[in-house]
């Protein structure tokens, strides 16, 4: 690496999918102009897997970052809002059978506590509402396909995401990061060249030669070229906790004018199926394990989910490789993307890894005066997130209460759970403070208190033949909440017209 520069010198991102535009732009936008030179490097013999299209409210600040308002990148992705995400069918339990995920607001707050308030007496199994729904503005807003952008005038700001299509993405960063001086060169990486110390010198090309650099991003996808293939980095599978290593996807049609602002994630008979609304058709996919169904049986069952009989649709099949590499830094190479691990996508989190990847690295980097004094500490960052995402992820698994088929039952009876995990889930069934615990936890965990809170309570984790409450009981009335709900959301747009008009404007 030449660290005489003042600049991280020549930079070879190799891989032209989201994560290598995505990088391109935030390593631009760090160190612009010379001496940097950063150079894209893609092939056209291998596509970009061109699925992933949720995401979480970090995305916002993406693009918020890179000064590229959504009425210019939303049109041109085919992008549509993203209130939460909705669970059906992960548990059996009366009352339980679906909950939602929502991005939070600070104006949250008073819900979040009654929302709290309510656990705590639930979980000491006495019988009032405490069923996460009920407390967040953010459900309201999906249930009433409504635009999380409300009037001005209210006091009330709503987080959100994005859905988004995964193939304009890449494209749409592609030609900014090429107006902001990203050289972009398209050939396929037949050979990787180390120095003797093991860095990585240069890479062969089937038709350029050889191209050198002072620092390489392999955003190679799951063939992680420079990473695994080439520095041999290890790579530790999620397998025994997180059992689907593959997924199908079809899209389908919208339903007329209807446009929905969120994700929905219903678990099927061997993992889950994703419906994700873009503003021309919905994308569809069914993530499974293949020790439990072939491919064959799981486009079936999606097909029979989303009610397509047309066989005229072509179902995309993929492979995952789920997991993470020992180190992303290793010498003058940084894995980003899914060069460097992935955790499947039920929680829209890869994109958000390929952010928190660059944005670390950009900061550690420049510390270290672009050198690799803070590698170390770096990578331990970014495990870390990749196995708490992970831990929650699994909590999704753990809780459920189906018994139709092997694979919900092997996954509840699970034995493979961190000791965070166990922690969470003895403090949560004993009564505990809960909070106390998540917060002595937090550094380590990827999801917020009232996220754990959600999930746990959503799945309806509580003591079984409640109490009934004594008529003093301190509880929030669920008719007082709905109608406070209601009161902010009348301020809201509706979802289609706002995506329609941004459309029509652009
Ligand atoms: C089923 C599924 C659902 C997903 N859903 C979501 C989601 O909802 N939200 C989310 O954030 N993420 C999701 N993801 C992950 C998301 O798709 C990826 O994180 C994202 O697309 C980035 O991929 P990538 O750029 O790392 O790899 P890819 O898109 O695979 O790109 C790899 C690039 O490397 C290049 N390349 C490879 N080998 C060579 C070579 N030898 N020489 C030159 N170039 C080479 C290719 O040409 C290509 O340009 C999902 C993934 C899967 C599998």
């Amino acid at each position: 690496m030449n660290n005489q520069l003042n600049g991280p010198g020549k930079i070879l991102i190799v891989g032209g999918g989201t994560a290598g535009w995505m990088t391109a732009m935030l390593l631009a936008k760090a160190w612009p102009g010379t001496p940097s030179e950063i150079c894209l490097l893609e092939s056209s013999d291998i596509g970009i897997i061109g699925v992933g299209e949720g995401s979480t409210p970090k995305m916002r600040r993406f693009f918020d970052g890179l000064d590229i308002p959504e009425s210019q990148w939303m049109p041109a992705c085919n992008a549509t809002y993203k209130c939460g995400i909705r669970f059906p069918q992960w548990s059996t339990r009366k009352g339980y059978k679906s909950y939602y995920h929502p991005f939070f607001s600070i104006h949250d707050d008073s819900t979040v506590r009654a929302f709290a308030n309510s656990v705590a007496h639930r979980r000491a199994n006495i019988d009032v509402p405490a069923h996460p729904d009920a407390f967040f503005v953010s459900n309201h807003l999906a249930n009433d396909e409504l635009a999380p952008k409300p009037d001005p005038e209210l006091e009330y700001q709503s987080e959100y995401a994005y859905h988004f299509e995964a193939g304009l993405i890449g494209r749409f960063l592609q030609e900014r990061a090429i107006a902001s001086g990203v050289t972009h060169l398209i050939d396929t990486v037949t050979a990787v060249k180390q120095h003797d110390n093991g860095d990585i010198a240069r890479v062969e090309t089937k038709d350029r030669g050889s191209i050198a650099a002072d620092f390489f991003v392999d955003c190679t996808g799951f063939a992680s070229v420079l990473t695994s293939k080439t520095l041999g980095v290890p790579f530790l599978s999620y397998k025994d906790t997180l059992f689907n290593d593959r997924a199908v996807a079809l899209p389908t049609p919208l339903d007329g004018r209807s446009l929905p602002s969120q994700t929905i994630s219903t678990a099927l008979k061997y993992g889950w199926a994703w419906k994700i609304p873009l503003s021309n058709r919905f994308g569809n996919g069914y993530v499974y394990a293949s020790d439990y169904i072939d491919a064959d049986g799981a486009e079936r069952e999606l097909r029979e989910h989303i009610g397509l009989n047309d066989d005229s649709v072509t179902a995309r099949h993929l492979k995952m490789r789920v997991g993470r590499v020992e180190s992303s830094w290793n010498g003058n190479c940084l894995a980003v993307g899914l060069s460097q691990g992935f955790i499947e996508p039920l929680e829209a989190t890869a994109l958000m890894i390929v952010q928190d990847t660059v944005e670390n690295f950009i900061t550690r980097f420049t510390e270290g005066h672009f050198t690799d004094k803070y590698r170390a500490e770096f990578n331990v960052k970014i495990n870390l997130i990749f196995d708490s995402i992970k831990d929650y992820i699994f909590m999704h698994y753990k809780l459920n209460s189906r018994n139709d088929t092997n694979y919900w039952v092997d996954n509840r009876e699970n034995t493979h759970v961190s000791d965070s995990l166990r922690q969470i889930l003895d403090v949560w069934d004993s009564g505990g403070d809960m909070l106390g615990e998540l917060r002595r936890q937090g550094p380590r965990l990827a999801y917020s208190p009232t996220s754990w809170f959600c999930i746990l309570a959503g799945m309806g984790r509580f003591p079984r033949k409640p109490k009934k409450a004594k008529r003093n009981t301190q509880v929030s009335d669920p008719d007082e909440l709905r109608r406070y709900c209601e009161k902010i959301v009348r301020h809201f747009p509706g979802h289609r017209d706002t995506i329609d008009a941004m459309r029509a404007a652009s």
